[in-house]
């Protein structure tokens, strides 16, 4: 059963002095159950808005969006204790203690103080969960509130940029938990504009720019789906190998101790043969990999000319803080 399923969602902001912006222009999107489902795109893409609708927390100019099952838009009561959510930054109180805050919170949900406890455990705060909120990190705040989001053992988990903010350390927390949480058997949607993030927290991928789907599916498959088009080259005698190549009229080009070549996937013997029958052999050959970050430019590029409804173009808003440093 697809947990979130959105058809044809559409959400426009009416400005006060006239004028309008598309934020979601048409999205469909369905998430599986189970895993950690990335919900990527640049800033302004529209995946707040997204995010709000699906949680009844606006109405949307048109469309459907489903929560295991339940149009929120008409039933929302029905399912909303089987979600925990957070969109904006969860308000905790600073000058109490993480347990207190919990426990105040569950108060009016009903929710024992044994259960608040197991919580701090599964967000990694049980040793720190009778200090003060503001003694801890962000990256601490962040998981004491998805703690709060999780007090109701919900099935399905919405956190709006989770890592935002968060320095490698804490995006490395966060994705643990988050990676653990989806193994559990929950089904943890998360929207991103980090890119090394979604890939190494991520089952599945939807990319989102200017409020429209542009691809969904395994996180692998996309990747998969999309070869860079080339080759990586190694050998001793790089110069003279990138020379041969070159000379075989190949578009190669040196790059950080190998060779990389332009060339259809099955072309790779052309590369062997030319080598050998010049006495050079390889000692790497393997296809260049497109990574998230190349799909994900190519895929949200602005096509020339058209209007986006984004204040900020995909290039611009791309940031990866993350990358290589959060391993
Ligand atoms: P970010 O990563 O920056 O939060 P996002 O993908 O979540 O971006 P949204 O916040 O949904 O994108 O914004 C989509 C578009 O809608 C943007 O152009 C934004 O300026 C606009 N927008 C968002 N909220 C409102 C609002 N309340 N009124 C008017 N325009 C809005």
């Amino acid at each position: 059963m697809a947990v979130i399923e959105i058809e044809g969602l559409k959400k426009e902001y009416r400005r006060l002095r006239g004028g309008s912006t598309i934020a979601v222009n048409g999205l469909d999107l369905v998430v599986p159950e189970g895993g950690v489902f990335g919900f990527l795109g640049p800033n302004g893409a529209g995946k707040t808005t997204t995010v709000r609708c699906l949680l009844g927390l606006i109405r949307p100019t048109s469309g459907v969006t489903r929560l295991l099952g339940v149009d929120t838009q008409k039933d929302l009561k029905s399912v909303i204790n089987r979600v925990g959510s957070i969109v904006e930054t969860p308000s905790l109180f600073p000058g109490f203690s993480g347990r207190k805050n919990l426990e105040l919170l569950g108060a009016l949900q009903g929710i024992s103080r044994a259960r608040v406890a197991e919580t701090l455990d599964r967000v990694g705060l049980g040793d720190r969960g009778n200090h003060r909120v503001k003694t801890y990190s962000l990256g601490m705040k962040q998981r004491l509130g998805i703690g709060a989001a999780l007090l109701k053992d919900p099935e399905v988990l919405i956190l709006d940029e989770p890592a935002n903010g968060l320095d490698p350390a804490g995006i490395k927390e966060i994705r643990e938990l988050l990676r653990g949480l989806g193994r559990e058997g929950r089904t943890v949607f998360v929207s991103s504009h980090i890119l090394s993030e979604v890939r190494q927290m991520c089952d599945h991928v939807a990319i989102l720019a200017r409020g429209q789907l542009i691809v969904s599916g395994a996180v692998d498959d996309v990747l998969h789906e999309r070869s860079a088009g080339g080759f990586v080259v190694r050998l001793p005698e790089l110069d003279r190998g990138l020379e041969v190549l070159k000379r075989a009229g190949m578009e190669a080009a040196l790059a950080d101790g190998s060779i990389s070549v332009k060339l259809a996937a099955d072309q790779a013997g052309s590369i062997t043969k030319t080598l050998a029958d010049e006495g050079l052999y390889l000692s790497e050959l393997r296809p260049l990999e497109a990574d998230l970050e190349t799909v994900f430019l190519e895929l949200t590029r602005d096509p020339a000319g058209q209007d986006a409804t984004s204040d900020a173009p995909a290039d611009a808003a791309l940031q990866d803080p993350a990358a290589g440093a959060s391993q």
